[in-house]
């Protein structure tokens, strides 16, 4: 993707052709983007980034945010939301209070609030388990680290023992509130009851390490200095890189209200808000996703940050009394159609996610579905969108979304395909190896003579690879294994004999090894030592209902982009290998192993593909299945 900004601020120059070149921004280029009046050329960079990481896609979750008390042994002089006991304003939810705001149409409920001293640790244990036990499709992201320091405090539990039992009753993921600003001057100042950074981010360390995806926080505009906010992000950038465990960074504007910080009593300008959405996208350039939140925004400034960089919006949040309570001015209620609404009219895809970013429906015509690994960029990278619209989307989840007709075009996986021949019409472009693939391996402690019986943890990201370990398992080895499907995010793969992953996350574990497995296979180099022929891993294809007009329009744009892309593999997967940890000669030897044609061979491949897998004795995968 060729972008050309016209600067004013010729500072920019320097710092645009590092984020170009995928090279990390330092604590000086953090202060000279705050420092601009060029704020069009910073959010054009931003978006630029945001293209890169989620194409024209725009995230909601429908959720309902509980806060269950008001009560709080601590007294943070920004908030007042907070009261004591006895006080006229204070309230608590009893569990049951709880479980009746619920509905089974959300799939997420966000709980936090104030710590009372006077709650046992079975209510919180209950209040999660009654959730689970009642709404098994809501997913439970709660409790700040905050709270889970209290816990541990009080309850004179460790860190990981206070998460491994939330975890067991529900606890799926953890909001990202109370880092507020790493800045031990502003904690003493503002917080300093509240736990610091080192404890912040040891909490999420340790969460990440559980397999607990947590969201990260600023509180910007209060009596923080710019240095402390580009402190801020890059020590999140840097436990960011230890454990990937980081979904969502939520930039919150302070808001004075009613707070303690009388001498601060001004609300962020709108330019601040958009800055700081801006360069937290470009600071944090390894976290998959920044949520514009819109509550303390405003609808109009969350609006314009979907093109400055944010590719998140709040879904309907329900009762919402910290931010409310302080004088936010936007209206308690947004409804689901008022945010399709905002995001289609930024130009965007409204895509209503799970708590994994895993979509569950778009809401706008003209999708086109982009496997977002290294493998499929060729033919994105010269893509000229015209009236459609990219969704990087895993290829199992893009089968999903086509069998409700919400994906106009896209690469499928080769099983969803076959699923859906009936209304799916192929182009002739596939993704199809020539003997080793590099990014289908499973990583096992065991030959393949000895998975039988053992259980193997397999992604949840296509049908297709799963389907050909079997394929091998059964018919070329006559083993038989357990499986049991991994999740997005961070996984604990000490649980399993043998590990199938694909694409990107693959290729890197490919080259870097994984940790406690001995042996690496390629599921192709299998395939084409046993039948000699390629293997066709995903196919494009397009809704048989679209006017011909359209598909050959689709058609032509996907050639086009090949051709372009063919003769400089090197070059237009450089920024994403650099991510997985490839150089520019590795990249173009990994591209240059695929046929990305459908040939005559491609096609026999796919045939004898599918009449072994009709074979083969289908194989119940257990697990977590989110959306
Ligand atoms: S910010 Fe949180 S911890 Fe501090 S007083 Fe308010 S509710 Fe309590």
């Amino acid at each position: 993707m060729n972008v050309s900004i016209q600067f004013r601020d010729k500072f920019f120059i320097p710092i645009w052709q590092k984020i170009q070149n995928g090279n990390r921004l330092s604590l000086e280029d953090g202060v000279a983007l705050y420092n601009t009046n060029d704020i069009i050329s910073l959010g054009k960079m931003a978006h630029f980034v945001q293209q890169q990481k989620s194409g024209d896609a725009v995230y909601f979750v429908l959720n309902r945010k509980i806060e269950p008390t008001n009560i709080c042994v601590l007294s943070c002089k920004f908030c007042d939301f907070a009261t004591k006991p006895g006080r006229p304003d204070a309230y608590e939810m009893t569990n049951e209070d709880i479980w009746s705001k619920l509905t089974p149409d959300l799939h997420e409920v966000h709980i936090t609030g104030g710590m009372p001293a006077h709650w046992g640790w079975e209510h919180y244990l209950e209040m999660l388990s009654g959730i689970k036990e009642k709404f098994p499709e809501i997913d439970i992201k709660a409790f700040t680290a905050v709270e889970i320091d209290f816990f541990a405090k009080k309850f004179r539990m460790s860190i990981e023992e206070v998460l491994r039992q939330l975890k067991e009753v529900g606890l799926r993921t953890m909001p990202g509130g109370g880092a507020e600003v790493f800045s031990e001057r502003v904690r003493r100042l503002l917080f300093n009851q509240k736990i610091g950074a080192k404890r912040w981010l040891e909490i999420h360390r340790i969460a990440h390490r559980m397999g607990i995806p947590t969201n990260a926080t600023l509180l910007y505009g209060h009596i923080e200095t710019i240095e402390e906010r580009i402190v801020h992000f890059m020590k999140l950038r840097e436990l960011q890189d230890e454990t990937g465990g980081f979904l969502s960074f939520i930039p919150l504007a302070f808001q004075p209200g009613d707070t303690g910080i009388k001498a601060h009593s001004h609300f962020t300008s709108a330019i601040d808000d958009l800055k700081t959405i801006a360069i937290s996208r470009l600071m944090l350039d390894n976290f998959p996703h920044i949520k514009a939140y819109w509550v303390m925004l405003t609808e109009e400034v969350a609006s314009v940050a979907l093109n400055f960089g944010a590719d998140d919006m709040d879904g309907t949040v329900g009762e919402e009394h910290i931010a409310h309570d302080a004088g936010a001015i936007t209206p308690m209620q947004l409804a689901k159609n008022q945010i399709i609404k905002i995001i289609n009219d930024a130009g965007k895809i409204p895509v209503e996610r799970d708590v994994y970013y895993n979509p569950i429906n778009v809401y706008t015509d003209h999708v086109i579905g982009k496997i977002p690994y290294l493998n499929s960029v060729p033919f994105y990278h010269h893509f000229e969108k015209q009236q459609f619209k990219i969704l990087p989307i895993n290829p199992r989840r893009m089968g999903l979304l086509s069998e409700k007709g919400q994906i106009d075009a896209g690469l499928f996986s080769l099983m969803d395909y076959f699923q859906q021949e009936s209304h799916l019409a192929l182009l002739p472009w596939c993704i199809a190896t020539r003997d080793q693939v590099k990014s289908v391996m499973l990583f096992s402690n065991h030959g393949w003579g000895d998975l039988d019986g053992k259980l193997i943890g397999v992604t949840d990201e296509t049908a297709t690879s799963v389907r050909l370990l079997q394929v091998l398992l059964g018919k070329r080895y006559g083993v038989r294994a357990r499986f049991e499907r991994l999740h997005a995010g961070v996984n604990d793969y000490s649980a399993y004999d043998a590990v199938l992953l694909i694409g990107d996350e693959a290729l890197r574990r490919n080259k870097f090894g994984l940790a406690g497995f001995e042996l690496v296979f390629d599921l192709a180099r299998e395939w084409y030592e046993w039948q000699k022929l390629p293997f066709v891993f995903a196919v494009w294809a397009v809704k048989k209902s679209l006017p011909e007009e359209t598909k050959k329009e689709l058609s032509e744009i996907i050639g086009h982009s090949l051709s372009q892309s063919e003769p400089r593999y090197a070059e237009i997967g450089e920024l994403r290998g650099k991510e997985i940890g490839l150089n520019r000669n590795e990249v173009e030897e990994y591209l240059a192993g695929f046929n990305y044609r459908l040939g005559e061979r491609e096609k026999e491949a796919m045939r004898e593909f599918k009449s072994l897998a009709q074979e083969t004795e289908s194989v119940n995968i257990k697990g977590v299945h989110h959306g």
